[in-house]
């Protein structure tokens, strides 16, 4: 199996701060350290679930895509990401039928994963990622 599950769905929001006491009351898990991912512009956290986990979003920059989501959205899912192990040979697989990426290069995600998007036009207008763990 090259999709093992689904490793995380992320939830864009104005105030990452805010927004994780909302969901620590909800989930009753404490949320992680703010880590900022300089790749896609936001601040994200991650409340730990047994075998997966929510992520919490929120762009750093007005220009960043996470920014300008909510702002024309409003805050809501954002993206759902699926753990793959080989995340380059996954992409070609994808390329090969059709499907793009956002980004030409494999990003490094929050906790030093690998992560890649494929493009929402191509998947029903899911923002689908692919992650893969390094460690
Ligand atoms: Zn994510």
């Amino acid at each position: 199996m090259m999709f093992k599950k689904i490793d995380h769905i992320a939830i864009a929001v104005n105030n990452i701060e805010k927004s994780a006491k909302l969901f620590e009351k909800i989930l009753n898990v404490a949320a992680s350290k703010t880590e900022i991912v300089k790749s896609e512009k936001v601040k994200t956290k991650f409340f730990h679930l047994s075998d997966s986990k929510i992520e919490l979003i929120e762009g750093t920059e007005q220009n960043s895509t996470v920014a300008k989501f909510v702002k024309k959205k409003g805050e809501g899912i954002h993206h759902i990401a699926i753990e793959v192990d080989d995340i380059q040979k996954e992409i070609k697989r994808l390329k090969k039928q059709g499907f793009n990426t956002i980004k030409n290069t494999v990003s490094k995600g929050a906790n030093g994963k690998l992560i890649s998007f494929l493009f929402p036009k191509d998947t029903k207008g899911v923002l689908i990622e692919l992650c893969q763990k390094t460690n």
